[in-house]
């Protein structure tokens, strides 16, 4: 067993900080504020790579493996103070490129995968709908058979990137013989497509440099060449992705772990009461224990996620358990970063607080933790509501 990063790994992962630190999230707070997207730090993420990190050299992409693509994007978390433009784009690779390189046909990889990669355009994956959030079977937007294609009509809701999106990969109901996992199908849907309609923006509490919205597919022509997988296997294209979805989109939470744990430590070191440096208190200094104990915890499962999946080998329980203890680690390091900060962590200027309204959405998308402990539980051999896989 080795636990060591290779020296490329090591090396990569200097480059990508440094890049982080030097080029982006220089305008967080205003961006924040506003809630507007940082589409120059986009294009300087597309310049350096970012977006095709783990697509093969053939699309564009840089061609990572899964270890090291996990390496590379915890080391943007740790650099990059913009976790807003972190979560866009990892929700381009996880929610979009990813099913692309599972799924997608050599002629949708070779239409879509280079500009994805050159971030000329912007992935998103529109799966949520109002009635249907965990229950994904429950979607209600139809997909009907049109001459050779479909027509879709229905409403997705919480879709990250939506607003700035230009392909969207969707899950709609063809219906079909079989249960209700076989009456789904997967489509790579454009901003172009008649009948899009990206209704409005979402104002969120954390992720605003992330845009939100709303998506409406009003009788979408969709041609049969852009079905993600056969008719009828879009739960199965969705379910093949989700260890990618619930362990490498949360990567870069370590990074940021480790980000909120070093400010942490130069706060109890340089902030004196008492006449002695804060840190020399056990509730502060055993706050910060703590920090480091969660961070190795989480780093170590998602290393074990990415070395499955670097060997081709299933992850689905170290997934589901990486994404519960990355997301409520990271909550819990970002209110101890504003405790150890006294007031300081709960003024907008310090940045502090915009960390913790940032992490709190991590329990809740990719499947919210209260499902994903069910999903843990049946894995392990609980039987519950949600045997037979049917939660997401
Ligand atoms: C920041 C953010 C980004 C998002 N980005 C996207 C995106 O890009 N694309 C997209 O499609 N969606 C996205 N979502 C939506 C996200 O996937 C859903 O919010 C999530 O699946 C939960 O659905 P819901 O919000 O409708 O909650 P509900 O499903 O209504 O759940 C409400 C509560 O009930 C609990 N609950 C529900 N069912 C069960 C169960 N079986 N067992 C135990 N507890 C249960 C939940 O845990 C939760 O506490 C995003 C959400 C957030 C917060």
């Amino acid at each position: 067993m080795d636990f060591d990063l290779t020296a490329g790994q090591r090396r990569l992962r200097d480059e990508v900080v440094a890049f982080a630190r030097e080029e982006l999230g220089h305008d967080v707070a205003d961006h924040d504020r506003d809630g507007s997207f940082p589409r120059q730090d986009w294009r300087r993420c597309a310049e350096f790579g970012v977006l095709g990190w783990p697509v093969p050299e053939e699309y564009g992409g840089r061609g990572l493996d899964p270890l090291t693509t996990m390496v590379a994007l915890e080391a943007l978390g740790y650099g990059c103070r913009d976790n807003g433009l972190v979560f866009a784009v990892n929700n381009h690779l996880w929610g979009c490129v990813i099913h692309l390189l599972l799924h997608g046909t050599p002629e949708q990889k070779a239409a879509y995968l280079p500009a994805l990669c050159a971030g000329t355009l912007i992935g998103a994956q529109a799966l949520t709908e109002p009635e249907a959030g965990s229950d994904l079977l429950g979607l209600t937007t139809a997909a009907q058979r049109d001459g050779d294609g479909y027509r879709l009509h229905g409403t997705k809701c919480f879709i990250s990137n939506g607003p700035v999106a230009d392909v969207f990969v969707t899950l709609a109901r063809t219906g079909g013989a079989g249960g209700p996992q076989n009456q789904l199908s997967a489509f790579l849907v454009t901003a172009d497509m008649p009948g899009v309609v990206k209704k409005h923006e979402l104002s969120k509490m954390g992720l605003r440099t992330t845009p939100m919205g709303i998506v409406e597919f009003d009788g979408t022509p969709v041609p049969a060449a852009n079905l993600l997988g056969r008719e009828g296997a879009g739960y199965a294209v969705f379910t093949s992705s989700i260890e990618w979805e619930r362990s490498f989109m949360f990567a870069s939470h370590v990074g940021a772990m480790e980000r909120l744990l070093e400010t942490s430590v130069r706060q109890a070191n340089s902030r004196r009461q008492f006449g002695r440096s804060i840190g020399s208190f056990q509730a502060v200094s055993h706050q910060i224990a703590d920090m480091k104990i969660r961070l190795e915890l989480a780093r170590t499962l998602l290393y074990r996620v990415g070395w499955l999946k670097r060997e081709g080998r299933l992850a689905l329980l170290e997934a589901t358990m990486a994404k519960i203890v990355i997301s409520e680690g990271l909550v819990q390091t970002a209110m101890g970063a504003a405790e150890v900060h006294g007031a300081r962590g709960y003024l907008t200027d310090e940045g502090i607080e915009r960390e913790l309204r940032d992490a709190l959405g991590g329990p809740v998308y990719a499947g919210t933790n209260a499902v994903q402990r069910g999903i843990l539980a049946e894995l392990v051999g609980v039987r519950n509501a949600l045997s037979g896989g049917e939660g997401r």
